[in-house]
Formats: structure tokens, C-alpha cells, sequence
């Protein structure tokens, strides 16, 4: 592989190590970027479905995310996965848990199934070394944030009596209903509560954050700053690419594709390529079909690219 003999010899300079990025992403190999796809193929055909779109990375849901069945596991196709994604140097695989579940919720069953859920599927990660599993909080309908929190982080506690080695993820909520998350200080409090935080990491939804509040578009740095000042950046360990359809603070959680939003291009090139992220993996969960996503990687790696090119040359 070009530039790795030169990757060890300048990595303490830290101007030398930043060039290398550069080129790096001119050769489009640096910037790890995929979208969401389905595994109803299967886990290598996931796999092979990335590559051929560009990506070198990806996201899927464990499981349908309107709850029921999970097909039972086979350990050769999640394996042939892991070594494909090991062969062509893919990004951490990020699993998404269903969208429907709920840590938080009144019913204790409907907590106990969110439970044994999460934990079925980390079981499941065991043969997927290296991904990242995310989760939605949850909402707390009318009990109030406070309970939810606590909800939330006795849930996780639960959780992490068992263990396993994949890093599970809180991410940033838009605070549509009663979600918890829409803060970075509701984040914040969840992890203190959590007897074994350090299993914690976060990943930051483009589209949640700009609808919670959070300005990514006019000022990302004062954005990024309070990020590292409550949760500490190094929480960080993955980032959902999403165009917005509203305007920021209006709380939707509404998708918008790539430049197509009030987000914009300008900003989303910004995301991808701020010194404190372009090390991260980034999905796209933008409205779209596999030629759709394709477009999208394509342009976010020229663009990306072209700026880094500048950053240097311009
Ligand atoms: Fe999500
Ligand atoms: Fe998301
Ligand atoms: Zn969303």
C-alpha cells in the first residue's frame, strides 16, 4: 500500500503526518465514508455492496427496526465480513440497534425487551471485531428527562454485566417528542451514571444536532468546543452524515440527501474534513437508493479532497 513506509517515518511531525492525510484523500483513501444498507443478503453481500459504491465503510440495523425476528446467526457469512472488511481496509462497521426500542420506557416489559435485544446483539458483534454498536437513548413520555436519564443508565449498567468488546455508542437525538439525548448535557449525564462509562462512546448525527439547536452550519468550532467541554471529543467515535429538511431547533429529525437541505454542502464538506473529525468513520442515513449513496460518497471525497488541496495550496 503507497504512503505507509512514509506513514511510520513522519508520524511525529505533526506537519508531515497532516500532508500525508492530504494525500491520502486526493488518493480518496483516507476519509471514512459509507452509507446504511440492508442486510437482508446477508453480511458479506453488505460488504461487497459498499465497495462497489465507493464506500469503505458502512451501517445496518441488527434486525428489522420495527422489531420481530432476527434470522438466526451464521457465523461463516458474519466472518467472511469481518475478513473482507479486514482485506480492503475498511472503517469500523457501525451496527445500528432498532429504532423502536425503548431503554427508557414506562412499561418495564417493554424495557426488559429492549434489554435482552441489545444484548442478543452484541452477543452477535462478538464475531465482528472492531464495529461500533449505536442506540437511540430512548423517549421518556411524560415521566421527564430526569427519570429518563436514570432509565437509560440503568439499562446500560444491566448491559454491561456481561462482557464483550464492542463499543456502544449514545446517539445525539433532534428532542423530537420526549427523545432524551437532545443535549449534550443529557448525553453527558447518562455517562456519569454508567458504572463502566469507559464502554460508552457517542456518535453525532448531523441532522439530530442541527434540529436540537447546535449551529454545525455557521459555527462548527463553537459547536465541536462545547462537544469536547461536556462530553470530551475523544467520546466520539462515529458521525451520521444527514442533510436536514428544517431549519435549526425545529426538533423534526427529517433526512434531507446531501446539499439538498439547510445544512448544505459547504458545511457537510466542513464536517468531514475539521482536524478534530476527518479521523472518524461517517455514514450517510440520507434519503436514498444505492446510486443515490454512490453520488453522495463521490462528491463528499472530491470535495473533500478539494479542500484539504486548499488548506495546503489555495
Ligand atoms: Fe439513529
Ligand atoms: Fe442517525
Ligand atoms: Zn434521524
Amino acid at each position: 500500500m503507497p504512503g505507509e513506509d512514509v506513514h511510520i517515518s513522519f508520524t511525529n511531525s505533526t506537519k508531515f503526518y497532516d500532508m500525508l492525510v492530504t494525500v491520502q484523500f486526493l488518493g480518496g483513501m483516507s476519509v471514512y465514508l459509507g452509507c446504511h444498507l440492508s442486510v437482508s443478503k446477508g453480511y458479506l453481500a453488505m460488504g461487497k455492496t459498499a465497495l462497489s459504491i465507493g464506500a469503505d465503510t458502512f451501517q445496518f440495523f441488527t434486525r428489522s427496526p420495527r422489531g420481530g425476528g432476527v434470522k438466526p446467526l451464521d457465523p461463516e457469512d458474519i466472518t467472511a465480513l469481518a475478513e473482507f472488511a479486514r482485506e480492503h481496509h475498511f472503517g469500523p462497521l457501525l451496527a445500528h440497534a432498532p429504532y423502536t426500542l425503548n431503554p427508557c420506557a414506562a412499561d418495564e416489559g417493554l424495557r426488559g425487551y429492549a434489554l435482552e435485544t441489545m444484548q442478543d446483539d452484541l452477543r452477535r458483534l462478538e464475531y465482528l471485531p472492531g464495529s461500533l454498536y449505536n442506540f437511540h437513548p430512548g423517549s421518556h413520555v411524560k415521566q421527564g428527562a430526569e427519570i429518563g436519564i436514570e432509565k437509560i443508565a440503568e439499562h446500560l449498567n444491566r448491559l454491561f454485566e456481561t462482557p464483550f468488546s464492542t463499543t456502544v455508542l449514545l446517539e445525539t437525538m433532534a428532542g423530537k417528542g420526549s427523545e432524551v439525548g437532545r443535549t449534550f448535557e443529557e448525553l453527558r449525564a447518562v455517562i456519569d451514571r454508567v458504572e463502566q462509562g469507559d464502554r460508552l462512546g457517542v456518535c453525532l448525527d448531523t441532522c439530530h444536532v442541527f434540529d436540537a439547536g447546535y449551529d454545525v452550519v455557521s459555527d462548527l468550532d463553537g459547536v465541536l468546543e462545547q462537544f469536547d467541554r461536556i462530553l470530551g471529543l475523544e467520546r466520539l467515535k462515529a458521525v451520521h452524515i444527514n442533510d436536514s429538511k428544517n431549519p435549526m431547533g425545529s426538533h423534526k429529525d427529517r433526512h434531507e440527501v446531501i446539499g439538498g437541505g439547510t445544512i448544505g454542502l459547504d458545511a457537510m464538506v466542513s464536517i468531514i474534513t475539521h482536524p478534530s473529525l476527518r479521523h472518524l468513520p461517517f455514514y450517510l442515513e440520507t434519503p436514498n437508493e444505492l446510486p443515490g449513496y454512490a453520488r453522495e460518497i463521490e462528491l463528499l471525497r472530491r470535495c473533500a479532497a478539494e479542500r484539504i488541496g486548499e488548506e495546503y495550496h489555495g
